[in-house]
């Protein structure tokens, strides 16, 4: 499938940057696009309360979009694993039209690529097509009270146990908790030896000793805390190698950063769409807003942003995907497109005046989506100094 350089600019898609993209990819992503639009219009108001939506979940599975984060031979719909270029398209599509069925989808995701990508295969088996077809929510738990950018100091321990292992301390902030079926674990196994002393292990939602609670976040994202007293493990419950859970948690943010972006590039141009429009319908003055250009160049920047971060998020996924080192490249698209698509929804609400705030408004819920993002799998600050040290490398 040709990246760059397609042979068929005739098609006409405004948002989607031909340069970089087959008729195949442009296909994909309008098909995500409409397929979220007919079946999932939450954005448009009425958002769910932040606790985990298991009807959204089977509606996504049962829509086809789930199944394509999945192989066919793991009970998904694809050939192989998902591509990052796949992922992007899919995230940004369905963000256009609903944040919370791409919240949904994109955690099904992180969730489940560390088991799919290091679990035994009895482990996948078990858990894989549950995931995909969305009848298994997964959580990937790595975060701790005391533990966040610097994720490589966690304090969960794992003590060997007969055959397997007891784990033992808390987890916080992780999306889908406490509601998951099943937790992606980051544990300590070797004191003192920071990122090589973490083991990633399975851990079923109902395993005694496992408690947690929600917490409230300003968006409608489904996120707690969990608190593990003495859980007990077994041997093939471990994901990768014992101390090597780092890799673990790598192998899946490596593929999911860039589509953080992509999803905050939905989000930008599910508002400059909105903002666009309602400079053209709005009058003041005896003229439509679009008129001024205090508005017109605003829209401009926007649109300008829009674009920038949506090149540099397809650029860092097309280079995963042929196997390149993507460290800076993702870095830079989650940080830019993050930060580009919290302007965007700021300045859309700005054009719209009054109306953008009001409760179930598309731009309130934007506004209170777009924020996490410069958050989670690594705050802004945490992107720059990878991207600084990559200068020096
Ligand atoms: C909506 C949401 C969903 C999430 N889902 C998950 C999940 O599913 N699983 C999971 O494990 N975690 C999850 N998280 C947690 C998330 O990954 C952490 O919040 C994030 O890594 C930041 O950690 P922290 O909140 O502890 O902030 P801290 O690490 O305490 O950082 C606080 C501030 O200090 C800055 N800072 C820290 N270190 C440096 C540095 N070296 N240089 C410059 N500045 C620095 C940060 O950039 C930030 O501005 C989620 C968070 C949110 C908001």
């Amino acid at each position: 499938m040709p990246l760059v350089g397609c042979d068929d600019r005739g098609v006409d898609d405004h948002q989607t940057s031909p340069f970089l993209l087959s008729a195949a990819h442009r296909r994909f992503l309008s098909e995500a696009r409409e397929v979220a639009g007919e079946r999932f219009t939450s954005v448009r108001g009425g958002a769910s309360d932040g606790r985990v939506n298991r009807r959204l979940i089977a509606e996504l599975a049962d829509c086809g979009l789930l199944p394509r984060l999945f192989p066919a031979a793991a009970g998904g719909s694809r050939e192989g694993t998902v591509s990052a270029l796949d992922l992007c398209l899919l995230r940004e599509g369905i963000a256009q039209e609903s944040t919370e069925a791409e919240t949904a989808l994109a955690l099904q995701g992180l969730g489940g690529y560390p088991i799919l990508q290091s679990g035994s295969p009895a482990t996948v088996k078990r858990w894989i097509p549950e995931v995909a077809q969305g009848r298994a929510v997964p959580a990937f738990a790595l975060t701790e009270p005391n533990a966040g950018s610097d994720a490589a100091s966690l304090e969960l321990t794992a003590e060997p146990d007969g055959d397997g292992y007891r784990l033992t301390g808390q987890k916080k902030w992780i999306s889908n908790a406490p509601e998951a079926d099943v937790y992606v674990v980051f544990a300590r196994t070797t004191a003192g030896a920071g990122a090589r002393g973490v083991t990633a292990f399975v851990v079923e939602g109902d395993a005694p000793g496992l408690s947690g609670q929600a917490l409230d976040l300003v968006s409608h994202h489904p996120i707690g805390a969990i608190e593990l007293e003495g859980v007990a493990v077994s041997r093939d419950s471990v994901l990768g190698e014992v101390d090597g859970g780092f890799r673990v948690a790598m192998g899946t943010l490596d593929l999911f950063r860039p589509s953080v972006g992509a999803f905050a590039v939905g989000m930008a141009q599910a508002a400059l769409d909105a903002a666009a429009e309602h400079a053209r319908s709005r009058r003041a003055f005896d003229k439509e807003l679009r008129e001024f250009q205090a508005v017109s160049h605003q829209l401009a920047e926007m649109a300008t942003r829009t674009e920038a971060a949506r090149l540099l998020v397809y650029a860092a996924a097309t280079a995963y995907d042929r196997g390149e080192r993507v460290t800076k490249a993702s870095a830079m698209a989650k940080l830019f497109a993050t930060e580009a698509a919290q302007f965007v929804v700021d300045a859309a609400i700005q054009i719209h005046g009054a109306s953008g705030l009001q409760k179930g408004h598309l731009l309130e819920h934007l506004y209170r989506d777009v924020r996490a993002t410069r958050i989670y799998e690594g705050t802004s600050e945490i992107q720059r100094e990878i991207i600084a040290r990559e200068l020096y490398r």
